[in-house]
């Protein structure tokens, strides 16, 4: 890391900037939003700076600039004029006095540089790029913008404010940091959001005098991962995992959304595979019981959505029966997931009106579905866990009167940058799928809807059947 970042107080503090044209008036106010006295030394200015100027119990000298400008009780200077080689020599007597400077048109000469703010007063948030991309750095600042509700200023102002009560009441710290957590994740942030300033102070005091606050209570998150891109984790799902101490999750999860997981956190794989059932579906379910009476927030991570051939039901029963609170965050199941990065839409009005959900999974070595109704025109049909069981699924869907012309895909780790998407006819798709080497998770979509991937395939540029 090249720059060390810190955060100054400058209030009242004089500060120079030599230029008045756009990007001075930028710093100016920048500076001027931390409540410094802000000096401007120009032929010309804008009247935006001017104001700033005199706003903040500065003054604005309207000449050019001369060396004994720079006075030593400048906390900074900001070489701003439009002439590189003034601010070239603007930056050469403060390095003489030993002030810091920042040039705008020369990072090379700069003490320091002006991080794009995210203000949240007093939480503060900066980001910057050591002037590598001043678009990226403002790209991603919007970014963190949008995500950091607004309300968050003010939730800071509220602890900062009850911080002295509050640890004079609550004694031990292990209990106060309970007490924190549940008051930011709680009712009592969510009043602050919507701007229920009073509800809010009435709740924190209310309970300050309640033990159940400093008690620790254990709660279950069965959370769906998506299908593998990062990108389609929830807003929810990413804020009930990073409040967990514990994550169980399975096979399906990608490594990329493991990664994006803090490393503070405790994680447990009972990843099922199908010749190896790792953790057998009852000792999870025990497994979750037993970490939230322990007092523990757990997150049960699954791929794809937790109600979608994911036994989620099975996971919250028993939950459910002890009284132990949960909540259940859907997540982009595979058929969604794969249909969307391949170009496949599972429904269209040319060509599908309704959709089923399937599994493939073979029982006792073959594969049991009601294949009468899956062969109905006008619908897509799409097949979980198909891959092992697909020469049977082709022959019966044949043999119950699909014709065997009927467009099929089989998508490899969908969604993922190693996506691969094989299309065929239902009658040749097995063969298709028997001369490459597949690596799952595998989704199967048959339908004439699969046709419109040729046309409609915008993620990734290998696709094995066009090459
Ligand atoms: N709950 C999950 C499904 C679990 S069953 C969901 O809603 O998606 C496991 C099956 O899902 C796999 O055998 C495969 O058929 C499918 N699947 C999950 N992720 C997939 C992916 N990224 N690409 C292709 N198929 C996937």
């Amino acid at each position: 890391m090249k720059y060390l970042p810190l955060l100054f107080d400058i209030t009242d503090k004089p500060c120079l900037i030599v230029g008045g044209g756009k990007i001075a008036t930028r710093r100016a106010q920048n500076i001027y939003n931390a409540n410094a006295r802000v000096d401007v030394i120009s032929v010309t200015t804008t009247d935006q700076i001017a104001q700033i100027a005199t706003e903040s119990g500065g003054k604005v000298i309207l000449r050019s600039w001369h060396s004994n400008d720079i006075k030593t009780y400048y906390r900074f200077v900001v070489a701003a004029t439009n002439d590189e080689r003034t601010n070239v020599k603007i930056a050469e007597t403060c390095k003489q006095l030993g002030i810091p400077v920042n040039v705008i048109s020369d990072s090379t000469l700069s003490d320091f540089s002006f991080p794009a703010v995210i203000d949240r007063d007093p939480l503060t948030i900066t980001v910057s790029s050591g002037s590598a991309s001043p678009i990226l750095t403002k790209l991603l600042a919007q970014r963190i913008d949008a995500l950091i509700p607004q309300g968050y200023g003010k939730l800071a102002t509220l602890i900062r404010r009850y911080r002295h009560k509050i640890r004079e009441n609550i004694l031990s710290p292990g209990n106060r940091k309970l007490f924190w957590e549940r008051v930011l994740t709680g009712n009592i942030a969510e009043h602050i959001f919507s701007g229920n300033q009073s509800r809010a102070e009435e709740l924190l005091l209310k309970s300050l005098t309640d033990p159940e606050n400093t008690t620790p209570k254990g709660e279950v998150y069965l959370v769906g991962a998506g299908p593998g891109d990062p990108d389609l984790l929830t807003f929810r799902a990413y804020r009930l995992l990073q409040q967990s101490e514990i994550v169980l999750y399975d096979r399906l999860v990608s490594e990329k959304i493991l990664s994006q997981i803090g490393s503070d956190k405790k994680m447990v794989y009972v990843g099922k595979q199908r010749s190896n059932h790792s953790v057998p579906q009852g000792d999870i379910n025990q497994l979750l019981v037993d970490y939230a009476v322990a007092g523990k927030r757990v997150a049960r991570l699954k791929g794809g959505d937790p109600f979608i051939f994911g036994r989620g039901g099975e996971e919250i029963e028993l939950l459910a029966s002890r009284q132990i609170p949960f909540q259940v965050v859907p997540g982009i199941t595979a058929a969604s997931g794969c249909a969307s990065y391949s170009g496949i839409p599972l429904t269209h009005r040319d060509h599908a009106q309704s959709v089923r959900f399937v599994t493939g999974q073979l029982q006792d070595g073959t594969v049991d579905l009601p294949w009468d109704q899956l062969v109905a025109p006008n619908q897509t049909v799409v097949i979980y866990m198909g891959l092992n069981g697909l020469p049977a699924i082709s022959t019966n869907l044949i043999r119950y009167g699909m014709n065997s012309e009927t467009p099929a895909a089989m998508i490899e780790q969908g969604t993922t940058l190693d996506q691969k998407v094989h299309i065929s006819t239902i009658a040749k798709l097995p063969d298709m799928v028997a001369s490459h080497c597949i690596r799952p998770p595998t989704l199967l979509i048959v339908g004439s809807v699969v046709s419109l991937h040729h046309s409609l395939n915008w993620f990734g540029n290998s696709s094995p059947s066009k090459k």
